[in-house]
């Protein structure tokens, strides 16, 4: 997911990182743990109903402490080791490292949920291939017997204080993507990156083929 960098080095308290939304609730972001800095998460409160969800990350104290008893926790359900050594052909010592050290196995979503109780756990990452689906299904149950939603694209929760809803949309495949909101088209930029791409990429480009701009683009 798009992260933030949070500054490893910044005497603030991890949550530290927040914007508001357009209804004018907050969304902070806290750590989560994979692979480098930068990773998050991110919770939102809204009208009594909160809603966590996970980065890339192995189990975290910050997860388990935002996601306890919230609404809707969503976090990463990856592979076992072993399905990976299947489906990729890594060895078991790389499996172990891409399944269990930096994501989160089915077992491992499973205990982190029976820690933080949501109302619905939903699980994601996973791939929802037939082969491997259900068995990542009961790996989760070995750990965890709450309410549960195996998600997949275009899942959809509706959720009221009493009542969660799983459904599944279905869609207009002709149909265009929303544009963007004047808020987005309007917000401050900060600078372009720059010093992403190695010289030897940026020497392959081709002079004088694309037409130049026509309006101001500094
Ligand atoms: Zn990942």
């Amino acid at each position: 997911m798009p992260a933030e960098k949070l500054n490893p080095t910044s005497s603030t308290s991890p949550r530290q990182r927040s914007s508001t939304t357009r209804t004018g609730s907050r969304l902070p972001a806290f750590p989560a743990i994979h692979i480098r800095d930068g990773s998050v998460s991110y919770r939102l409160d809204w009208n009594g109903l909160s809603f966590v969800f996970g980065g890339d990350s192995v189990p975290n104290k910050w997860f388990a402490k935002e996601a306890k008893g919230a609404d809707v926790v969503v976090h990463e359900c990856f592979f076992t080791p072993e399905q990976w050594m299947a489906i990729a052909g890594f060895p078991y010592k790389e499996a172990y490292w891409v399944t269990t050290l930096i994501h989160t196995p089915p077992e491992g979503f499973g205990k982190l949920m029976s820690m933080v109780e949501p109302r619905m756990a939903v699980a994601y990452h996973y791939w929802n291939h037939r082969d491997v689906e259900l068995e990542i299904f009961e790996k989760v149950r070995k750990t965890y017997d709450g309410p549960l939603t195996m998600s997949d694209d275009l899942t959809v929760l509706n959720v009221t204080k009493d009542h969660i809803e799983v459904r599944e949309v279905t869609f207009n495949h002709e149909s265009w993507p929303m544009g963007t909101s004047k808020e987005w088209d309007t917000a401050p930029r900060s600078e372009p990156a720059t010093g992403l791409s190695s010289d030897w990429l940026l020497e392959g480009k081709l002079e004088d083929m694309n037409p130049p701009p026509t309006q101001p683009v500094e």
